[in-house]
C-alpha cells in the first residue's frame, strides 16, 4: 500500500484522467510505487484562480480559526506519523525512524505557527502632531507559489504551508516529484481539518516549466523555494523581474571546526552519526571537516571507526542506519566527487563506492589529504561523503571556512569559551552550532547568508516573508 497520487486544486483531489504521468520509484528497490499526474496549463490556471479567490476571504479570517486548523493538522500528523513516515521511506529512502521523526517534529512547526499567528502585531508610532495617529499593520502578502525538494519532503513543505496559512496567505505548492507521498498527506490532513477550498493547492509537473509559469503569473505575489543555489538564483532572478517577494533556502557547504581542546571522541562520534543522517542529503549537513593538527589523528580514527559501523540498507528494514540516495542521478554525482578527489591526490580512507546490487546506495566515505580547491572542498556534495583536513590556528581555519560563497550552517567543537565566541563572531553563516546540533527547531530561525539564501523559516522570523507592512495615519 502506498499513497494515491493526485493534484489537489480548489479542495478536490484530481487523478490522472488522461494527463501525463511519471513513475515514482522506490530508491531502495528500484520498483515503481505509483504514477504521479502532471498538471496541465489549465490545471495551473485553475490552481492560481482558486488560490486568488480563496485569498479574498482567507486574508480576513480570524487568527483563532487559522490557529485551530493548524493545530488540528498537527494532531492528525501525530496520529498518522507511522503511515506517512512509511510512505516517505518508500519513496525517499531514509530510515523509517528518521521519516517518522520528521513527521512528529513537524507538528511542532504547525503548533508554533498556530500560536504565533495570533501575535502578528503591528505598532503605534508616536505622532509629531498630537491630534494624529500613526499605525503600522502587517497584512498577508497574497497568493504564494512554493517549490519544495525531495530530501525532507514533509518538513520543507510543512514549513512553507504553515507560514503561509498562518499569515492569511493562500498557496500553490509544487512538491518533489521524486518523493510525493508526504505532500499528499499534507493535502489530505488540511482537507480533513477543514481548510477552506483553494487555500492550499498542490500541483506536479516538470519543475522548470511549472515554476516558470507560476512565478510569471500576476496572481502570485510571493515565491518560496528550497533547493540548489543555481536553481534558486535562476528563480530569484525571474521573481525579481516581476518584483515578487521571495524566501530562498538554498544549498550550503557547512564547515566543521574541531579544536584541539574539544572532547574529540564525543565530537567524532556525534559528527559521524550526523553526517549519515538522510544519507548526507541535508542542506545543513556537516560537509567540510577542519580538525586542528594536535587532534587530527585521534579524530580521524574515531570518526572513521563510527562510520564503519553504519549499517546501510533499505530504510524499512530494522537496524538500518542509512538508506539509499533518493534517486538514481545522485549515485554518479557522488562518484564524481570521489573521482575528482583521487585525481587531486586525496586518499579514500573509507568507502568511496556504491555497494553491488539493486538500489541507489552509496557507502559512507571519508577522504583525506585534499587541497582546499578540490571539488569536494568547494562544491556541496549532498551525500554520505566527508573530507577531513587539518588546520593550525583559528585565524587560518576561519579564513578557509569563509572562503566559499555559501553561508548556511556551521559547527564548532571546543572547550574554550573564548574560541567559541571568536569563531561565532567571525564565521559567515546563518547558523552556528557549538558543541551540539541545535538548529532547525520550530522556535528558532533557520536560513543562510551569502549564496545560501535570503529569509528565514522558523522562529518569529518565519512570517516576515509572508506579510507586507502598511502604514496608516489619520487625524
Ligand atoms: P536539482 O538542482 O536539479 O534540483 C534540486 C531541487 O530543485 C529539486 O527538488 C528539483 O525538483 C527542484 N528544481 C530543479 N529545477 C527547478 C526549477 N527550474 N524550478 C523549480 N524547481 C526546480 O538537483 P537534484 O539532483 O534534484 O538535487 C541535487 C542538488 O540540489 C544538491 O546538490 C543540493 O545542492 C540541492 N538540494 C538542496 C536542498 C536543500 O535543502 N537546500 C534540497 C534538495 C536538493
Amino acid at each position: 500500500m502506498y499513497e494515491s497520487l493526485a493534484l489537489y486544486i480548489n479542495g478536490e483531489f484530481i487523478g490522472g484522467d488522461g494527463r501525463k504521468t511519471e513513475d515514482v520509484v522506490n530508491p531502495a528497490t528500484q520498483e515503481a510505487l505509483g504514477q504521479l499526474p502532471h498538471a496541465t496549463q489549465a490545471d495551473l490556471d485553475h490552481a492560481l484562480e482558486s488560490a486568488q479567490r480563496a485569498f479574498e476571504s482567507w486574508k480576513r479570517s480570524s487568527p483563532m480559526d487559522r490557529s485551530a486548523i493548524l493545530r488540528k493538522v498537527a494532531e492528525l500528523a501525530r496520529a498518522n506519523a507511522k503511515e506517512i513516515g512509511r510512505n516517505m521511506t518508500l519513496d525517499q529512502g531514509k530510515p523509517l525512524a528518521e521519516s517518522v521523526g520528521e513527521i512528529v517534529s513537524c507538528s511542532e512547526h504547525l503548533d508554533w505557527a498556530a500560536e504565533e499567528c495570533r501575535r502578528l502585531y503591528g505598532r503605534v508610532i508616536p505622532p509629531r502632531n498630537p491630534d494624529a495617529r500613526q499605525i503600522v499593520v502587517r497584512e498577508p502578502v497574497g497568493v504564494c507559489a512554493a517549490f519544495t525538494p525531495w530530501n525532507f519532503p514533509y518538513n520543507q513543505a510543512i514549513r512553507k504551508v504553515a507560514a503561509a496559512i498562518a499569515s492569511g496567505c493562500t498557496i500553490v505548492l509544487k512538491g518533489p516529484e521524486d518523493s510525493p507521498s508526504a505532500i499528499m498527506a499534507i493535502a489530505r490532513m488540511f482537507h480533513e481539518a477543514g481548510l477552506p477550498k483553494g487555500c492550499l493547492n498542490i500541483v506536479w509537473g516538470k519543475p522548470a516549466e511549472v515554476s516558470d509559469y507560476l512565478i510569471r503569473s500576476p496572481i502570485v505575489r510571493k515565491v518560496s523555494f528550497t533547493g540548489s543555489v543555481p536553481v534558486g538564483k535562476q528563480l530569484a532572478a525571474l521573481a525579481g523581474q516581476y518584483m515578487k517577494r521571495g524566501t530562498w533556502e538554498l544549498g550550503g557547504h557547512s564547515p566543521v571546526m574541531v579544536f584541539d581542546d574539544a572532547d574529540i571522541d564525543r565530537a567524532a562520534t556525534m559528527l559521524a552519526k550526523f553526517k549519515v543522517r538522510n544519507a548526507g542529503q541535508v542542506c545543513v549537513s556537516p560537509t567540510r571537516f577542519y580538525v586542528q593538527k594536535g587532534a587530527y589523528d585521534k579524530f580521524l580514527a574515531k570518526f572513521t571507526d563510527v562510520l564503519k559501523g553504519i549499517k546501510v540498507g533499505d530504510g524499512l528494514q530494522a537496524g538500518t542506519d542509512m538508506g539509499p540516495l533518493a534517486h538514481e542521478r545522485r549515485v554518479p554525482a557522488i562518484e564524481r566527487f570521489v573521482e575528482d578527489s583521487v585525481k587531486r591526490g586525496g586518499k579514500v580512507v573509507l568507502g568511496g563506492d556504491a555497494p553491488k546490487g539493486k538500489g541507489f546506495f552509496f557507502n559512507p566515505t571519508v577522504i583525506t589529504d585534499l587541497p582546499d580547491d578540490a571539488m569536494l572542498m568547494t562544491e556541496e556534495p549532498f551525500g554520505p561523503i566527508a573530507p577531513v583536513v587539518p588546520f593550525t590556528d583559528m585565524e587560518e581555519v576561519l579564513k578557509r571556512a569563509n572562503s566559499l560563497p555559501f553561508g548556511l550552517s556551521s559547527y564548532v567543537f571546543t572547550n574554550s569559551l573564548q574560541t567559541a565566541t571568536k569563531v561565532s563572531n567571525g564565521i559567515e553563516a546563518g547558523m552556528v552550532n557549538i558543541n551540539h546540533f541545535g538548529s532547525a527547531l520550530a522556535e528558532t530561525p533557520f536560513g543562510g547568508v551569502k549564496d545560501s539564501g535570503i529569509g528565514s523559516e522558523g522562529g518569529t522570523e518565519m512570517f516576515d516573508g509572508y506579510l507586507v507592512t502598511k502604514f496608516i495615519t489619520h487625524i
